[in-house]
């Protein structure tokens, strides 16, 4: 039977919950086990697809094609756990399904519908929906701060879950704050104690605290907690700031003792832990050979998380190739401002992202132009490729007008247009073309070198594609499809052989990036930009001093 590890949170928001789940699976995969991981988010949105990224940040998406919160992709990039739409509830969408049943008028027997036992018996399902028979033990994240009114039944279902599945087959941690005080000079152990307090008011008591920290605590303050919350001195884990990379996390547990009492708490046999990858992986990030800089231009770069798994999928690309790379995050409006020189020279590599809606989309083409005509790598991932097809067409094929339907509707050369079976959609939410996609490469492409297999499957989001009645055209000047869909309909992945490195892909292979194993696209983009750099380095050094 599996396991049950429930987190929770306290103090205040943003603590790192989803990466402290992310490395706790980690380790539980490196002692051996097998592990699930899900999420519970407490808003009433059915799934954060219809939310703006400025409210939410990235939406991570699923092979199945699940539009899910981005601490999924902490989930996928830390373990091998196989992720589904089982692996990420709201509100909403426990409500969802009550509601429905209820509708339906067979479920509930003509009972009155309430919270309890009729919604928490929803989330219980859902956490039971993954602890199959293959499962050693499941990992289940409580979205929100303890204390909010709307993550109540969610910690009121894990609370019954213990009395279903049984007391010794859960383990319930709870990630803290202990904030400094400068003025007092002292770490300060209160807004724990009340928060803990309130958990166990609702009946849950933590066994293992994990507490956020940027300085060390002291073994007395460690004892003060441990008699304060009612746990033992040896649950009480100290979680210290990274500063260099997130990456670092797990290794700081496994220093402060967290796998051993977790597997000894659940009363679990595995193996002894070899997290040695892991630590080569993190020595790589650490100490770098070289470095390399790449302009990211999109919509959203104030947003710190709007285009998280990208700038993960580059730290990665940059372990594989031993390089750090320094983002320049480029407001794609400031280029159709400012033009392109200014905010671009001196980069190794341009990378467009995803994006939605009008703004910025003239500044994006600006950068692709720039990228272009410059010979700089270039990188376009969704939106980026259709901003790259209407910069080629309008530069080079001389449609001047050349737009996406998404912005211009009365284009008259629509080279990103609507497929016809998404023209009849009227509702937003989960309609868009989603999940993993089939793609077929052509021989001695860029994308063929990189991923060394003929065929591949990406994770798309988005309702535009490439219109094909503009292939020819297109294929004659030399930007030209090199990924397919199967039955040749789709054009997934775009290049230009007559420049050093540019590439666009209409899918998002910054879902599928992990430390340990760069994305090939990201990886090759990167060893491209290096090259760039060596270039234009041996241009500079080459031409002769002025005066
Ligand atoms: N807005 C574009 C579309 O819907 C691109 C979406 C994206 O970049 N994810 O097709």
């Amino acid at each position: 039977m599996a396991k049950h590890i429930f987190v929770t949170g306290g103090v205040v928001s943003s603590l790192g919950k989803g990466l402290t789940c992310a490395s706790i699976g980690m380790l539980l995969e490196h002692r051996g086990l097998r592990v699930r991981l899900q999420k519970f988010d407490p808003y009433i949105n059915v799934d954060p697809g219809t939310m703006s990224p400025y409210q939410h940040g990235e939406v991570y998406v699923l092979d199945d094609g699940a539009e899910t919160d981005l601490d999924l992709g902490h989930y996928e990039r830390f373990t091998d756990a196989p992720l589904t739409r089982d692996c990420n509830y709201t509100t909403g969408k426990i409500y969802l399904s009550v509601i429905n049943k209820e509708r339906e008028g067979r479920h509930y027997e003509g009972r009155t519908v309430q919270v309890i036992p009729h919604v928490t018996d929803e989330i219980k399902a859902a956490v039971r929906r993954l602890a199959g028979d293959d499962v050693d033990v499941v990992i289940t994240e409580i979205g929100g701060t303890v204390g909010d009114i709307e993550s109540l039944p969610f910690l009121e279902a894990i609370r019954q879950f213990a009395l279903d599945v049984g007391r010794a087959n859960c383990l319930y941690i709870h990630l803290t704050l202990v904030p400094y005080l400068k003025a007092a000079g002292e770490l300060k152990t209160k807004p724990t104690q009340h928060s803990v307090g309130a958990l166990r008011q609702i009946g849950i008591q933590p066994d293992l605290l994990i507490c956020r920290t940027e300085h060390p605590i002291s073994a007395e303050d460690k004892d003060k907690i441990a008699l304060f919350c009612n746990v033992e001195r040896t649950a009480v884990i100290e979680e210290r700031d990274k500063e260099f990379s997130i990456y670092e996390v797990p290794i700081s547990l496994v220093n402060n003792g967290l796998d051993e009492i977790l597997v000894k708490r659940l009363g679990l046999k595995t193996n002894p832990l070899d997290i040695s990858d892991w630590r080569a992986m993190v020595n790589r990030v650490l100490h770098p050979d070289t470095e390399v800089t790449i302009a990211v231009v999109g919509k959203y770069m104030k947003h710190r998380d709007a285009y998280k798994s990208v700038f993960e999928s580059l730290d990665h690309a940059g372990i594989a190739n031993r390089a750090r790379v320094v983002v320049r995050r480029v407001e794609a409006e400031e280029v159709d401002r400012r033009g392109a020189a200014g905010l671009l020279s001196g980069v190794d590599g341009i990378l467009v992202p995803g994006g939605f809606g009008m703004r910025g989309i003239e500044g994006k083409i600006e950068a692709i132009r720039y990228a272009r005509t410059r010979g700089i790598p270039f990188f376009g991932i969704c939106l980026g490729m259709q901003c790259a097809a209407v910069e080629f067409a309008r530069s080079v094929l001389g449609f001047e007008d050349a737009n996406s339907t998404e912005f211009a509707q009365a284009t008259h050369h629509p080279v990103i247009s609507l497929m016809e079976d998404q023209s009849t959609i009227r509702q937003r939410g989960g309609t868009m073309r989603l999940g993993a996609w089939p793609c077929v490469l052509s021989p001695s492409s860029l994308a063929r070198q990189a991923y060394g297999v003929d065929e591949i499957r990406e994770r798309h989001r988005h309702r535009y594609e490439f219109n094909n009645a503009y292939r020819e055209a297109f294929v004659a000047d030399g930007f030209i499809p090199t990924g397919l869909s199967p039955d040749g309909s789709l054009v997934e992945i775009m290049e230009i052989p007559d420049h050093p490195w540019f590439l666009a892909v209409q899918f998002h292979p910054e879902f599928k990036s992990k430390p340990i194993k760069s994305h090939p696209l990201f990886r090759d983009f990167i060893a491209a930009a290096l090259k760039h750099r060596e270039g234009s380095r041996t241009e500079v050094e080459a031409r002769p001093a002025a005066g």
